[in-house]
């Protein structure tokens, strides 16, 4: 398989499009090959049913034009840290090689989200060690690969961006990336009747809309996705730091 040069690590179908799917987009318009990683089937959601967001990931996958979207089928509310996890992680960054990773953030609303940051962040340090052996399908010895960058990115809880990502050009189409799982909003009226969530309570769109809004204000465009880095980030043209049109 050709690497994939992003690639986003989630728990759940649909945490890596509510946070970052305008990210993956900008990627695809530059050229790049982009995939996802989702470690559960999201089985534990108040509302749809495993059918039904199967089918939602589908779609949802179609409209962002993935290359490549892997389920590793970890039990959903209890992504352990143990070595099985972890070895399924390192097997799939070795065999998609990407040169960034996007992971959950260490603090998050959700323990499954910080369990995922913190499998992402060990997969992506133990993916490089050569001493470190995994086996590919046919049972050869995978090549160790450490992705040049990992950034976090925001769900529930904020944080203090290391950069903003302007993401106005392919702004509709994130949002319909969101809406393809229509079974967790509170938008449809054939929804009514299911119990009510974080992400199908009243005014959830406009946070989604306002929070891109607010981040793009920052830099001086439309709309933008924010990450965090541990790790200072470097460039070699300073002028493409210059997002604003206003100073
Ligand atoms: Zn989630």
């Amino acid at each position: 398989m050709a690497p994939i040069d992003l690639l986003a690590i989630a728990a759940h179908p649909d945490d890596v499009e509510l946070a970052c799917a305008g990210t993956l987009l900008m990627a695809r318009r530059a050229g790049k090959r982009i995939g996802i990683i989702d470690l559960t089937r999201g089985e534990l959601s108040t509302r749809g049913t495993l059918e039904t967001r199967a089918r939602e990931t589908e779609e949802a996958s179609k409209i962002l034009g993935l290359d490549y979207r892997f389920n590793l089928e970890m039990s959903d509310g209890n992504i352990e840290l143990k070595q099985e996890n972890l070895s399924l992680l390192i097997r799939e960054i070795r065999r998609t090689r990407p040169t960034i990773l996007l992971a959950p953030s260490k603090y998050e609303r959700h323990p499954d989200h910080e369990a995922a940051s913190e499998l992402a962040h060990r997969a992506n340090f133990y993916a490089g060690l050569a001493k470190i052996e995994t086996k590919d399908d046919e049972g050869n010895l995978q090549e160790p690969h450490r992705p040049l960058l990992m950034l976090h990115y925001m769900q529930a809880y904020s944080f203090q961006p290391t950069v903003i990502l302007d993401i106005t050009p392919v702004f509709d189409e994130r949002m319909r990336a969101i809406e393809a799982y229509s079974t967790q909003f509170g938008n449809k009226a054939s929804n009514k009747a299911e119990r009510e969530t974080f992400l199908s309570q009243e005014g959830f769109f406009e946070w989604m809309r306002s929070r891109a809004s607010a981040y793009g204000l920052q830099i001086g465009v439309r709309y933008a996705e924010p990450f965090w880095s541990p790790e200072p980030l470097g460039t070699s043209d300073l002028f493409s730091l210059v997002t604003k049109r206003i100073s």
